[in-house]
Protein backbone atom coordinates (compact mmCIF):
# COMPACT_ATOMS: atom_id res chain seq x y z
CA UNK A 1 0.00 0.00 0.00
CA UNK A 2 0.91 3.69 -0.35
CA UNK A 3 -0.06 6.79 1.08
CA UNK A 4 -1.64 7.99 -2.74
CA UNK A 5 -4.35 4.94 -1.85
CA UNK A 6 -5.28 6.52 1.41
CA UNK A 7 -7.43 9.00 0.33
CA UNK A 8 -5.21 11.98 1.68
CA UNK A 9 -4.96 15.87 -0.15
CA UNK A 10 -1.50 16.63 -1.87
CA UNK A 11 -0.09 19.25 1.21
CA UNK A 12 -0.19 16.07 3.57
CA UNK A 13 1.38 13.77 1.25
CA UNK A 14 3.87 16.42 0.27
CA UNK A 15 5.08 16.76 4.02
CA UNK A 16 4.60 12.79 3.95
CA UNK A 17 7.19 12.28 1.40
CA UNK A 18 9.31 14.93 3.22
CA UNK A 19 9.03 12.78 5.76
CA UNK A 20 10.71 10.27 3.57
CA UNK A 21 8.20 7.71 4.36
CA UNK A 22 7.83 5.52 1.33
CA UNK A 23 4.45 3.49 3.18
CA UNK A 24 2.01 3.60 5.49
CA UNK A 25 2.49 1.38 8.60
CA UNK A 26 -0.19 -1.14 9.25
CA UNK A 27 -1.76 0.67 11.92
CA UNK A 28 -1.88 3.45 9.45
CA UNK A 29 -3.27 2.25 6.57
CA UNK A 30 -6.40 0.86 8.55
CA UNK A 31 -6.79 3.78 11.00
CA UNK A 32 -6.15 7.09 8.47
CA UNK A 33 -9.13 5.87 6.32
CA UNK A 34 -11.51 5.47 9.05
CA UNK A 35 -10.89 8.12 10.85
CA UNK A 36 -11.58 10.22 7.46
CA UNK A 37 -15.02 8.48 7.23
CA UNK A 38 -15.21 10.42 10.89
CA UNK A 39 -16.03 6.70 12.44
CA UNK A 40 -14.77 6.47 16.08
CA UNK A 41 -12.03 4.31 16.47
CA UNK A 42 -9.95 2.19 19.21
CA UNK A 43 -6.20 1.80 18.33
CA UNK A 44 -4.66 -0.73 20.14
CA UNK A 45 -0.72 0.14 19.65
CA UNK A 46 2.34 0.45 21.02
CA UNK A 47 5.04 3.67 21.06
CA UNK A 48 6.58 2.69 17.71
CA UNK A 49 4.38 1.51 15.34
CA UNK A 50 3.71 4.73 13.78
CA UNK A 51 0.30 5.23 15.88
CA UNK A 52 1.32 8.94 16.18
CA UNK A 53 1.08 10.39 12.49
CA UNK A 54 -1.91 7.37 12.43
CA UNK A 55 -4.22 9.75 14.04
CA UNK A 56 -2.33 13.05 13.37
CA UNK A 57 -2.64 12.99 9.35
CA UNK A 58 -6.00 12.54 9.00
CA UNK A 59 -7.27 14.87 12.43
CA UNK A 60 -4.88 17.93 9.98
CA UNK A 61 -7.21 16.54 6.99
CA UNK A 62 -10.29 17.04 8.34
CA UNK A 63 -9.50 20.46 9.96
CA UNK A 64 -8.05 21.51 7.30
CA UNK A 65 -10.96 20.35 5.25
CA UNK A 66 -13.33 22.05 7.68
CA UNK A 67 -11.37 25.36 8.23
CA UNK A 68 -9.99 26.27 4.95
CA UNK A 69 -13.07 28.49 4.34
CA UNK A 70 -12.63 29.93 7.41
CA UNK A 71 -10.49 32.86 7.40
CA UNK A 72 -11.28 34.33 10.46
CA UNK A 73 -9.55 33.45 14.07
CA UNK A 74 -8.36 29.64 13.84
CA UNK A 75 -11.47 27.71 16.27
CA UNK A 76 -10.18 25.11 18.96
CA UNK A 77 -11.53 21.46 16.61
CA UNK A 78 -9.21 18.73 18.07
CA UNK A 79 -8.36 18.07 21.40
CA UNK A 80 -5.45 15.60 21.75
CA UNK A 81 -4.42 14.42 25.15
CA UNK A 82 -1.86 12.62 26.24
CA UNK A 83 -0.26 11.67 30.09
CA UNK A 84 3.62 13.20 29.68
CA UNK A 85 5.27 16.11 28.88
CA UNK A 86 7.80 14.59 26.54
CA UNK A 87 4.30 12.89 24.71
CA UNK A 88 3.01 15.87 24.16
CA UNK A 89 5.69 17.66 22.71
CA UNK A 90 6.61 14.64 20.08
CA UNK A 91 2.87 14.98 18.75
CA UNK A 92 2.94 18.41 18.59
CA UNK A 93 6.20 17.93 16.90
CA UNK A 94 4.12 15.65 14.49
CA UNK A 95 1.29 17.61 13.94
CA UNK A 96 3.71 20.38 12.80
CA UNK A 97 5.58 18.50 10.20
CA UNK A 98 2.58 17.20 8.44
CA UNK A 99 0.58 20.57 8.62
CA UNK A 100 3.61 22.79 7.19
CA UNK A 101 1.37 22.84 3.71
CA UNK A 102 -1.81 23.67 5.18
CA UNK A 103 -2.73 26.78 6.88
CA UNK A 104 -3.81 24.26 10.48
CA UNK A 105 -2.33 25.45 13.70
CA UNK A 106 -1.77 23.95 16.76
CA UNK A 107 -0.08 24.34 19.98
CA UNK A 108 1.08 22.03 23.02
CA UNK A 109 0.43 22.45 26.83
CA UNK A 110 1.92 21.15 29.64
CA UNK A 111 2.48 21.38 33.22
CA UNK A 112 6.13 22.01 34.98
CA UNK A 113 6.52 25.05 33.23
CA UNK A 114 5.09 28.75 33.79
CA UNK A 115 2.13 29.26 31.91
CA UNK A 116 2.52 32.47 30.02
CA UNK A 117 3.79 31.06 26.31
CA UNK A 118 1.41 28.48 26.16
CA UNK A 119 -1.36 31.15 27.01
CA UNK A 120 -0.04 33.52 24.35
CA UNK A 121 -0.17 30.88 21.78
CA UNK A 122 -3.68 30.49 22.53
CA UNK A 123 -4.63 33.90 22.43
CA UNK A 124 -4.19 33.33 18.69
CA UNK A 125 -6.35 30.74 18.33
CA UNK A 126 -5.34 27.73 17.41
CA UNK A 127 -7.17 24.47 15.54
CA UNK A 128 -5.81 21.61 17.43
CA UNK A 129 -4.48 21.51 20.76
CA UNK A 130 -2.16 18.63 22.47
CA UNK A 131 -2.01 18.54 25.63
CA UNK A 132 -1.18 16.58 29.27
CA UNK A 133 -4.74 16.84 31.92
CA UNK A 134 -2.96 19.24 34.91
CA UNK A 135 -2.35 21.98 32.45
CA UNK A 136 -5.34 21.40 30.26
CA UNK A 137 -7.83 21.69 33.36
CA UNK A 138 -5.64 24.18 34.88
CA UNK A 139 -6.23 26.89 31.81
CA UNK A 140 -9.55 25.50 31.09
CA UNK A 141 -10.58 26.93 35.06
CA UNK A 142 -8.71 30.24 34.52
CA UNK A 143 -10.89 30.51 31.32
CA UNK A 144 -8.49 30.80 28.44
CA UNK A 145 -9.56 27.54 26.89
CA UNK A 146 -13.14 26.63 26.16
CA UNK A 147 -13.84 22.56 24.86
CA UNK A 148 -17.41 23.74 23.09
CA UNK A 149 -16.33 24.05 19.96
CA UNK A 150 -14.14 20.80 19.82
CA UNK A 151 -14.84 18.24 16.87
CA UNK A 152 -12.54 15.70 17.85
CA UNK A 153 -11.33 14.27 20.77
CA UNK A 154 -8.61 11.88 20.84
CA UNK A 155 -6.85 9.82 24.26
CA UNK A 156 -3.32 8.73 23.57
CA UNK A 157 -1.69 6.05 25.70
CA UNK A 158 -5.02 6.05 27.64
CA UNK A 159 -3.18 2.61 30.10
CA UNK A 160 -0.23 4.91 30.81
CA UNK A 161 -2.93 7.97 31.51
CA UNK A 162 -4.72 5.37 34.33
CA UNK A 163 -1.72 4.26 35.66
CA UNK A 164 -0.37 7.78 36.37
CA UNK A 165 -3.42 8.50 37.70
CA UNK A 166 -5.31 10.56 35.30
CA UNK A 167 -8.91 8.99 35.33
CA UNK A 168 -10.52 11.61 37.75
CA UNK A 169 -9.20 14.58 35.31
CA UNK A 170 -10.51 12.03 32.23
CA UNK A 171 -14.07 12.49 34.05
CA UNK A 172 -13.96 15.98 34.68
CA UNK A 173 -12.73 16.70 30.69
CA UNK A 174 -15.77 14.04 29.72
CA UNK A 175 -18.11 16.81 31.10
CA UNK A 176 -16.85 19.80 29.16
CA UNK A 177 -16.62 18.20 25.94
CA UNK A 178 -19.36 18.32 23.26
CA UNK A 179 -21.31 15.23 23.31
CA UNK A 180 -21.26 15.32 19.24
CA UNK A 181 -18.08 14.30 18.50
CA UNK A 182 -15.06 11.59 17.04
CA UNK A 183 -13.38 10.18 19.09
CA UNK A 184 -9.87 7.97 19.22
CA UNK A 185 -8.71 6.19 21.69
CA UNK A 186 -5.22 4.87 21.28
CA UNK A 187 -3.83 2.62 24.23
CA UNK A 188 -0.99 -0.25 24.28
CA UNK A 189 -2.63 -2.82 26.35
CA UNK A 190 -6.42 -3.42 26.50
CA UNK A 191 -7.11 -4.39 30.51
CA UNK A 192 -10.59 -4.17 31.97
CA UNK A 193 -10.74 -0.60 33.24
CA UNK A 194 -9.53 0.51 29.78
CA UNK A 195 -12.25 -1.55 27.68
CA UNK A 196 -14.59 0.24 29.94
CA UNK A 197 -12.88 3.76 30.12
CA UNK A 198 -13.35 3.44 25.91
CA UNK A 199 -16.97 2.58 25.94
CA UNK A 200 -17.43 5.86 27.99
CA UNK A 201 -15.93 7.86 25.18
CA UNK A 202 -16.61 5.91 21.97
CA UNK A 203 -19.57 5.30 19.79
CA UNK A 204 -19.71 2.12 17.51
CA UNK A 205 -16.10 2.25 17.46
CA UNK A 206 -14.25 0.18 14.90
CA UNK A 207 -10.89 -1.70 16.58
P1 LIG B 1 5.23 6.39 16.83
O1 LIG B 1 4.75 4.99 16.97
O2 LIG B 1 4.16 7.32 16.41
O3 LIG B 1 5.99 6.87 18.04
O4 LIG B 1 6.30 6.40 15.59
C1 LIG B 1 7.49 5.68 15.65
C2 LIG B 1 8.52 6.15 14.61
O5 LIG B 1 8.14 5.71 13.30
C3 LIG B 1 8.68 7.64 14.53
O6 LIG B 1 10.06 7.94 14.51
C4 LIG B 1 8.06 8.02 13.21
O7 LIG B 1 8.69 9.15 12.64
C5 LIG B 1 8.27 6.79 12.37
N1 LIG B 1 7.23 6.58 11.33
C6 LIG B 1 5.90 6.84 11.44
N2 LIG B 1 5.25 6.50 10.31
C7 LIG B 1 6.17 6.00 9.46
C8 LIG B 1 6.11 5.48 8.12
N3 LIG B 1 4.97 5.39 7.46
N4 LIG B 1 7.26 5.05 7.56
C9 LIG B 1 8.44 5.12 8.25
N5 LIG B 1 8.56 5.61 9.51
C10 LIG B 1 7.45 6.04 10.12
Amino acid sequence: MTFNELSLIQPILKAVADRGYTEPTPIQGKTIPLILKRKDVLGVAQTGTGKTAAFAIPTIQLIHQIEKKNPGKPILRSLIVTPTRELAIQIDENIKAYSKYTNVKHAVIFGGVKQHRQVEALRHGVHILVATPGRLLDLIDQGYISLKTVKMFILDEADRMLDMGFINDIKKLLKLLPAQRQSLFFSATMPDNIVQLSRKILKDPIK
